[in-house]
C-alpha cells in the first residue's frame, strides 16, 4: 500500500499516477512512479502527440523526519508532434522539469534553516545536497529588506561557516542604534561592489562616517561608495591597533639592543 507517498506528496491518488514499486536500499527508498498514457495535443498546432518513447529520471526527494532520502525513478514519456516537430516531456505535478529534486525540498530546508545552531554544511549533507545548493536555496527564497543606510554606518564581519570559500559575513549595522542594516554572505570586494553599488548614489550620499577596524578594502569603501563619508576606526580597534604599532616599536628596540650587543661581543 503505496498511498502513504500519495499523501507525502499531496498526490491525487486517482490513478493518474501509479506508484509501480518500491525498493529499499540503507538510508534510500526507490520509488519507481509512471503515468498511464493519456491522449496529448501539441502545444504548438493542437495535433495529437505520438510518444517517442519512456526516459527514466532520478529525482531526489529529501524526507526530515528521519534522516531517509527518496529517490523516483520516474518514467516519463517524450511527446513528438509529427505535424510541427514540437516535443513535449510528459509533466508530474511535485517536480518541475529539468529540476533534480521535489517541489518542496526548498521549503524542507528554509525549515531546517531556522534552527541557528545548525550549520549550512549540516543541513546540506542532511538533504544529500552541496553547500552551495542550499546556499542558492536559501538566498533564492529569503528576501529579507535591508533597513536604510544610516549616517553612521559600522562595518564588521562575523565568523560563520557558510561553505568552503566562505567564512566571514559582512555585518552592517548602525553605529548609533546597533540595529542591523544587512547582512552580507561574504566580505569580497565584488560582493561590497554588486551590494552597494545597487543602493541608489543618493541614498549612499547620506552616509557620513564608515566605522570599521584597519581592514584595507573597509577603508576603502568611502572612495569607492560613499561620496560623502569618511573612515572612521572603533575605539576598540584603535586600542588594538595602537598597541600593535607599541609592540612593533618595542620589537624594534629590542632588535636593535640585540644587533649592538652582538657587535660588542664580536669587537671583544
Ligand atoms: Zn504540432
Amino acid at each position: 500500500d503505496y498511498s502513504y507517498i500519495f499523501k507525502l506528496l499531496s498526490l491525487p491518488d486517482d490513478g493518474s499516477i501509479s506508484i509501480d514499486n518500491v525498493e529499499v536500499a540503507g538510508d534510500t527508498k526507490y520509488v519507481y512512479i509512471s503515468r498511464p498514457p493519456i491522449p496529448t495535443y501539441c502545444p504548438n498546432c493542437s495535433c495529437r502527440m505520438h510518444s517517442e518513447g519512456i526516459y527514466k529520471r532520478k529525482i531526489k526527494h529529501p524526507i526530515l523526519q528521519d534522516s531517509t532520502c527518496i529517490i523516483f525513478i520516474v518514467s516519463q514519456r517524450k511527446w513528438k508532434c509529427t505535424n510541427c516537430k514540437t516535443y513535449v516531456n510528459e509533466s508530474y505535478p511535485f517536480f518541475k522539469p529539468y529540476k533534480q529534486s521535489t517541489d518542496i525540498t526548498p521549503m524542507l530546508i528554509l525549515e531546517a534553516m531556522k534552527d541557528l545552531s545548525r550549520s549550512t554544511a549540516s543541513i546540506a549533507r542532511q538533504f544529500h545536497l552541496s553547500d552551495t545548493k542550499v546556499h542558492d536555496i536559501f538566498t533564492a527564497f529569503i528576501d529579507l529588506p535591508r533597513l536604510k543606510l544610516p549616517e553612521f554606518l559600522s562595518v564588521d564581519e562575523v565568523h560563520i561557516d557558510i561553505s568552503e570559500n566562505e567564512k566571514y559575513a559582512l555585518v552592517l549595522m548602525d553605529f548609533a542604534s546597533g540595529q542591523i542594516i544587512d547582512i552580507l554572505h561574504n566580505r569580497w570586494q565584488s560582493t561590497a561592489e554588486d551590494y552597494f553599488l545597487s543602493i541608489p548614489y543618493d541614498e549612499r550620499k547620506n552616509v557620513k562616517f564608515i566605522i570599521s577596524d584597519a581592514y584595507k578594502s573597509y577603508m576603502e569603501y568611502p572612495q569607492q561608495f560613499f561620496p560623502n563619508a569618511v573612515s572612521v576606526l572603533d575605539s576598540f580597534h584603535v586600542i588594538k591597533f595602537l598597541t600593535g604599532r607599541i609592540n612593533d616599536y618595542i620589537n624594534l628596540v629590542m632588535k636593535s639592543y640585540k644587533k649592538k650587543d652582538r657587535e660588542a661581543l664580536d669587537q671583544s
